[in-house]
């Protein structure tokens, strides 16, 4: 498998769909999946210009982080409580942001190292009883309550869109987070920079760029498929 090749075609397939539909060419950041992915591998992407790259679990991250340098670590997996502490220096983005009590906590390490950590939103905007994320409805609320978390800086939203052959079956979850995230935008809240929107995979990048997402979070096209589960 070429890695290289992959990057190339990925990056080609996102900026296709930017000038189909108006945008910008660099209007899409590529995040690389590289869980389960040994790091002799994730360099080669690297050394191809893959440099933002996202970790699901807390020792895969911390673990790749020491060897790998000069790239921007993305937490877009489940993150427990007592593994906050662990993360909070290393990342750039924390995309899975979904319970009050998880706020608390980020930013209780945030502010002991005095470091403002970006975070996104997990939305479950299927309401999938197996995902983490809040429910659609919540999200402003929730995004009203944590204020005074001054550790913390909302950066956008975060969806996994259910697991589908047909992405087109989709599209309206992609649709409805557009429109959340130009609502926030447009509340501008002063604990918010509304900046990311964080959806589309391998099967469904596409479409969730044509629906207006901005941050794309690959693994497969790229590594080809992993060995092991999630
Ligand atoms: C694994 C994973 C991805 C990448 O999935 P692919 O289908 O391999 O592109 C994206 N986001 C999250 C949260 C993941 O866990």
């Amino acid at each position: 498998m070429d890695i290289k090749q992959n990057i190339d075609l990925i990056h080609q397939r996102i900026k296709d769909v930017l000038l189909k539909t108006g945008r910008r060419p660099d209007d899409v950041t590529l995040v690389g999946v590289t869980k389960n992915i040994p790091v002799d591998i994730i360099n080669h992407a690297v050394s191809h210009g893959l440099l933002e790259l996202g970790e699901n679990r807390v020792q895969e991250l911390v673990e790749k982080h020491e060897l790998i340098s000069g790239v921007r670590w993305h937490m877009i997996g489940r993150l427990q409580r007592n593994k906050v502490k662990y993360i909070v220096d290393k990342v750039a983005l924390i995309h899975s942001l979904d319970s009050l009590s998880l706020a608390r906590e980020i930013n209780r390490h945030a502010e002991r190292i005095q470091r403002v950590v970006p975070v996104l939103v997990q939305v479950n905007a299927a309401n999938e009883e197996t995902k983490a994320g809040l429910p659609f409805e919540e999200t402003i609320p929730f995004i009203e309550s944590i204020y005074n978390l001054k550790f913390i800086k909302v950066m956008g939203l975060m969806l996994i869109a259910p697991l589908t052959d047909d992405p087109e079956t989709v599209r309206p979850y992609f649709r409805a987070m557009k429109q959340l995230f130009d609502n926030l935008k447009e509340n501008d809240y002063p604990h918010t920079d509304i900046k990311y929107l964080s959806m589309g995979m391998t099967n469904d990048f596409e479409v969730a760029i044509e629906e207006g997402s901005n941050m794309v979070r690959i693994g497969t096209a790229i590594f080809g498929k992993r060995e092991k589960g999630e």
